[in-house]
């Protein structure tokens, strides 16, 4: 079985700003849609041209702005997933207690539904950070498939570094540190236990992914940095894999010309051309389709691990 998921999480601009302690003033109002009024566009352009399903993971909030509900319900109608990325994105989710993480959760799955007529089936947490409470509630409220452990040691370091960076500077960041034990967790698809790390008969996790051995990150922001070589090398290495697991966000299609100057000092992904980020994704379908690859929403993907 060699099965890849594309699959992007719609996290639209002010969360960035969130993340860098930025306020989106800064912005002077500009590019603070541009994940649903530009990137999505591109994304289901590129999904049509290279033959491959996606699955959008929205938030929920997002979509009380109708523009954004039409997009996805436009992205829905073209066969692509739509799968729950939780009510308003909180960084701490973990933290908020059992209630209104139930809240969250549920909030996502009706805006879903209302916006594209269809409940989703997928959850990913905000930030990669979840916990046995999350996946409990998950199970209780019938998810089918979760995709937010992200077992990648240079990920994980690299975080911790920069919330105490942004913390020493005096400008807190939204972002929170996950246990390191997630890091013990399985790299390829696996019914958790308890806790989450270890393998048990609970829900399935399709993990995010990384390079076998060497537990390389192999997420939007790395194969959009990398550009079209680095991405086709990065691809490779995953061959064998049974699913490759792809996160982008929307934003890895976008760059300072959407109206992202005020982002681009603060992160460096945004100053890469456009055109590079999109071939860069475009090496990585090609390098794996002619592995034999197999391109399936997340839901589809799932389907095969049970
Ligand atoms: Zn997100």
């Amino acid at each position: 079985m060699r099965l890849c998921a594309l699959s992007v999480d719609l996290d639209e601009i002010p969360n960035y700003f969130a993340i860098h302690g930025l306020d989106t003033a800064a912005s002077g109002g500009r590019g603070l849609s541009a994940v649903y009024d530009v990137a999505v566009g591109r994304l289901l352009d590129l999904a049509e041209e290279e033959r491959v399903p996606l699955t959008l993971f929205a938030i929920g909030s997002d979509l009380e702005r109708p523009e954004n509900r039409e997009t996805l319900r436009g992205a829905h109608l073209r066969g692509h997933e739509i799968a729950n990325h939780t009510l308003d994105h909180r960084y701490d989710l973990v933290r908020l207690g059992r209630d209104a993480i139930a809240a969250q959760i549920a909030g996502g799955v009706d805006a879903v539904r209302a916006a594209v007529g269809e409940a989703p089936v997928g959850f990913r947490a905000p930030g990669y950070t979840i916990t046995d409470e999350v996946f409990d509630l998950l199970q209780e409220m019938g998810v089918r498939y979760d995709s937010s452990v992200f077992p990648c040691p240079a990920y994980w370091a690299l975080k911790a570094t920069a919330i105490g960076f942004y913390s020493a500077r005096g400008r807190p960041t939204r972002s929170i540190v996950d246990t390191p034990n997630v890091l013990r967790a399985p790299t390829r698809p696996y019914f958790v236990g308890r806790p989450y790390w270890r393998r048990g008969t609970g829900m399935l996790e399709l993990p995010i992914q990384v390079t076998p051995k060497l537990r390389l990150q192999f997420i939007g922001t790395t194969v959009t940095m990398a550009g079209p070589t680095g991405a086709r090398r990065l691809a490779k290495m995953c061959v064998g894999e049974q699913l490759v697991n792809l996160e982008l966000h929307g934003i890895d299609v976008l760059d300072e010309r959407d109206g992202l100057e005020a982002l681009a000092p603060h992160q460096i992904d945004v100053r890469v051309a456009r055109e590079r980020k999109l071939a860069a994704i475009r090496a990585v379908v090609a390098a794996l389709r002619e592995e034999g690859y197999d391109f399936v929403t997340m839901r589809e993907a799932a389907g095969k691990f049970v």
